[in-house]
């Protein structure tokens, strides 16, 4: 089997929990990934619960995020060339994590791009996520946005105003928002925010990786 990263043949190994899923990644590339790290709310490393967290959970904002990875040089690697060069089939090499993530939420909903990014990209690096997990997808929400996020300060991110809209009806449901990273958790939050105006009952998140 060649290694979707590395491109090098590789013997998968198999055990009970992965026989339904075929490896995409040798080993030496997957083990590069480091797993989340301790906060309850977002999984960055070193306390139980960040800064960040605190903060949002004092303006009564509290969204528990779950990322997978941290987005350490490895991961930037990957998203550079999964969302940038679009190289969607990369996603693959997650799909064992992806697939193991417990979803009980009615709804997953990836975070969308606004029409003018998705026309310049092709594909919504989100949705690419999402599709992989068990549950059913629902593209909700749309969104409105100004130049990208990247090379934005903190406060601008925070400041700016919220992008989306709720598109469909969601009342009542449970929601798993899904990205691809979580930075300041701003655009998250955001959606959130508008979510639980439309009604929705109770809302967490995944994210592929956590910013360090
Ligand atoms: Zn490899
Ligand atoms: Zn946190």
């Amino acid at each position: 089997m060649k290694c979707l990263l590395c491109q090098q043949f590789f013997l998968p190994s198999w055990s009970l929990s992965n026989v339904w899923t075929r490896q995409t990644v040798c080993l030496p590339c997957k083990i590069s990934f480091v797993k989340r790290g301790e906060c309850t709310d977002c999984g960055k490393p070193g306390h139980s619960l960040c800064w960040d967290c605190e903060r949002w959970r004092k303006q009564g904002h509290s969204l528990q995020t779950a990322p997978l990875f941290l987005y350490d040089a490895h991961a930037k690697a990957f998203l550079k060339r999964y969302k940038f060069l679009g190289d969607t089939a990369l996603i693959n090499v997650f799909k064992e994590d992806l697939k193991k993530v417990k979803v009980k939420q009615d709804l997953i909903v990836p975070i969308p791009l606004s029409q003018e990014r998705l026309s310049d990209r092709r594909f919504n690096q989100a949705e690419g996520i999402a599709r992989l997990m068990r549950g059913r997808i629902k593209l909700c929400l749309a969104r409105s946005d100004g130049p990208a996020q990247s090379g934005r300060s903190r406060q601008e991110r925070l400041e700016r105003v919220n992008p989306f809209t709720v598109i469909s009806s969601i009342e009542g449901k449970t929601i798993l928002l899904v990205d691809d990273v979580y930075t300041t958790g701003a655009t998250l939050h955001q959606a959130a925010l508008r979510l639980r105006e439309a009604g929705a009952k109770e809302i967490s998140a995944v994210t592929l990786f956590r910013s360090v």
